[in-house]
């Protein structure tokens, strides 16, 4: 076989790819018709194809890329780790450097006395460790029944079996026998689409007192733990309104359930702080970390444990791990992340230079004839479209103005990706003022093109 490289003509590549490769979250049929956009190179922000384009990317890969691309630091630090101790274990009573450096780095850069970490190479993979450990934590303290998890509906907490019930996502549950038993959703914070009449704040309260209504249902005995992400991220940037995480605070610590914050995505200066739950005063026993970490050099996820519930685990063999768990080179990339993060002031960028530049750009949208509503917090927003504003309409065919617009950002070359109707946004945390600049003049092109083409199909309510 002829060596497969970036020299290949692009229309070659997508033919293997659509021979062989099948993608995730894709319709294989669908995609081998039209041909996978094909990425060959990236720095800082921006993309480059195999033809040549280059692209802005709203989204910082998938969620992930917080330090940007193309840093050699992070390259050599693997190659480093990689020529020194390229893998080895930490079941045995055996561990190494890079895994202790890390584990004493998130203790400390996490709030509280979040202090101990369970290693995945995933997202997916803590969130399932998550599940065995809370019912494992309560059956250790005499109550084995206690192992209902609260969720939400429209939640992402990834992909695998555990994960994909812990996420409210109905498509996902329709396919494969999800979610597993002892998993209930109740229903989410969006006020544009779910609030009616309600203010926001009223509306925030009622959503949060959704899980104090799903316990005394169910029966505080039988509730183990609540996940949910500080905002919900792959549900299409739902902010919750300012009244929902202390109410949901003030039941978990009401009712003696742990709490599971998911900040996969929300970890890392996201949110214009090292974490989601310091922008929210929310006091997880338990986070979930991945993404942000390594900036997706790196496949890497955490569990990062309060003192207490670790030492009840501690008490006697947890029957769980993952031959990566605490990957040598994974967590040297992580530790040297984390290095660049702090010392280049990468979140206090987000939180002073970028997210004041990009918030005015942003908001500016509101008086956009498709917008319905703007939402950021740090660099990570989202737009709500509708056919009527001030109706604060769904459109009826959810999905297709999502997908129209997508489409007209691919073709303006920025990466802006749809939730159903909402577009949302992720930069890199390194993108700057006059990226932020090119980033939003592509985004409105795409959005007048959008509108223009709706309004020819006549999806919009007539003026
Ligand atoms: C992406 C994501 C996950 C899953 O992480 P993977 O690394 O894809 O397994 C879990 N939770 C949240 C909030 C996520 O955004």
């Amino acid at each position: 076989m002829k060596p497969i490289t970036n020299h290949l003509p692009t229309a070659e590549l997508q033919a293997l790819d659509a021979a062989h490769h099948m993608h995730p979250f894709t319709a294989g049929h669908g995609l081998a018709a039209k041909g996978a956009r094909i990425i060959t190179r990236a720095e800082g922000v921006w993309l480059t194809d195999s033809e040549g384009a280059r692209i802005i990317d709203g989204m910082a890969g998938l969620w992930c890329v917080n330090i940007g691309y193309g840093r050699r630091e992070l390259a050599e630090a693997a190659a480093r780790q990689m020529t020194e101790l390229p893998y080895y274990n930490t079941f045995f009573q055996t561990s190494h450097v890079p895994a202790i450096a890390l584990a004493a780095r998130l203790a400390e850069l996490a709030p509280g006395d979040l202090n101990h970490v369970f290693f995945a190479g995933s997202g997916s993979e803590a969130n399932d460790t998550n599940i065995r450990l809370v019912r494992h934590y309560w059956a250790r303290k005499g109550k084995p029944e206690k192992k209902v998890i609260i969720s939400r509906r429209n939640a992402y907490h990834g992909s695998s079996v555990g994960s994909g019930s812990l996420g409210g996502m109905v498509a996902m549950h329709a396919q494969g026998g999800m979610p597993i038993p002892d998993i209930v959703h109740i229903d989410q914070p969006n006020w544009f689409l779910e609030g009616g009449e309600a203010s926001p704040e009223e509306f925030g309260l009622e959503r949060a007192r959704l899980l104090e209504a799903k316990i005394a249902e169910l029966g505080e005995n039988r509730v183990a733990a609540f996940i949910a992400e500080p905002i919900q991220g792959a549900g299409g940037v739902i902010v919750p309104p300012d009244s929902y995480w202390p109410e949901i605070q003030r039941i978990c610590d009401a009712h003696d359930i742990l709490l599971i914050a998911d900040e996969v995505i929300t970890g890392f200066g996201r949110t214009g702080n090292w974490f989601g739950s310091q922008t929210y005063d929310i006091r997880p026993h338990i986070m979930t970390v991945a993404k942000g970490l390594s900036s997706g050099y790196a496949p890497i996820g955490a569990s990062i444990i309060c003192d207490e519930v670790a030492d009840v685990i501690a008490g006697d063999e947890f029957n769980h791990g993952y031959t990566y768990s605490g990957h040598p080179v994974c967590a040297a990339v992580a530790l040297e992340n984390l290095r660049l993060l702090e010392e280049e002031g990468v979140v206090d960028h987000v939180r002073d230079v970028a997210h004041p530049h990009l918030a005015r750009r942003w908001h500016a949208l509101a008086d956009h004839p498709l917008v319905g509503e703007t939402k950021l917090v740090g660099l990570m927003g989202s737009l709500a479209l509708t056919p009527d504003k001030a109706a604060r309409a769904a459109f009826p065919d959810p999905g297709t103005a999502g997908f129209i617009t997508r489409e007209r950002c691919f073709a303006n070359n920025v990466i802006m990706r749809h939730v159903w109707d909402r577009m949302v946004i992720s930069p890199p945390l390194v993108i700057t003022t006059d990226e932020i600049d090119i980033l939003m003049d592509r985004i409105t092109t795409a959005l007048d093109e959008a509108h223009a083409q709706m309004q020819a199909e006549g999806m919009l309510k007539a003026a």
